[in-house]
């Protein structure tokens, strides 16, 4: 397979091995997906050595390491935090648009490999608009991007690691352009189209026990508070 980010036409040193879902976020050997279809009926671990795959040249999979470490700095929070000190409360600044590119070449990578459901036909192509935004920081248009969807953290709702949930178009139902993600507890949503979708995302309603109907959903939001074990505050501040 060829670079994704090809078409920005500098690739270079060869092709690397990217991993489903990068390291910084997953320091164990495999991953637990629940959620995307192809591993709906039970939940299905990915070796992350054997699912590794050549979908990024050596110079732009090393381009994104930002992006996954600041995911990896919002993974380390929730799991110091809110799992082993839930009493004390606590606040981190995060870059929000580090969070998001990581979210959405996350989504890239999965769709690229047709890892999003299970009858995929073709492989998700990033549009050149969105590549030009991971890479050299283009504007991009309203909607597209990181949401988050209110959840009140508690003992039932206790996650480590990340799972995911497909969005699809309603008018056509085989054409994903999202992700739900519940990330350490917290559950946000990445989108690709240029519609803002706060009410695509409530209109998925009941999936597991989760009513996105209930939720409150907001895009690039700039705080996100939720209450530890012990009603000790804890908060996210985004920064765009
Ligand atoms: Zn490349």
């Amino acid at each position: 397979m060829k670079c994704w980010a090809s078409s920005l036409g500098d690739c270079a040193d060869g092709m690397s091995r990217e991993h489903y879902v990068s390291d910084g976020i997953f320091d164990g050997e495999s991953i637990t997906a629940f959620g995307l279809e192809w591993c709906r009926d039970e939940p299905r671990t990915i070796s992350l050595k054997s699912a590794v795959a050549k979908i990024l040249c050596a110079k732009h999979n090393s381009a994104l390491s930002d992006f996954d470490g600041e995911a990896a700095r919002l993974s380390k929070f929730l799991v110091s935090e809110v799992y082993r000190q839930p009493t004390v409360e606590a606040r981190v600044k995060i870059n929000g648009r580090l969070l998001e590119k990581w979210a959405l070449k996350t989504f890239f990578n999965l769709g690229y490999l047709r890892a999003l459901h299970r009858e995929q036909p073709n492989a998700i192509e990033p549009p050149d608009s969105l590549i030009r935004y991971l890479y050299c920081n283009a504007d991009i248009r309203d909607g597209i991007g990181l949401y988050h969807v209110s959840h009140s953290i508690g003992a039932s709702s206790l996650e480590a690691g990340v799972s995911w949930n497909v969005i699809r178009t309603i008018d056509q139902p085989n054409q994903v352009v999202g992700l739900t993600f519940v990330f350490y507890g917290v559950r946000f949503a990445v989108i690709t189209e240029p519609v803002r979708a706060e009410g695509k995302i409530q209109s998925m309603g009941l999936v597991g026990e989760f009513d996105f109907s209930k939720s409150e959903v907001a895009y690039r939001p700039t705080s996100i508070s939720f209450l530890g074990l012990s009603a000790a505050k804890k908060s996210i501040e985004l920064e765009w």
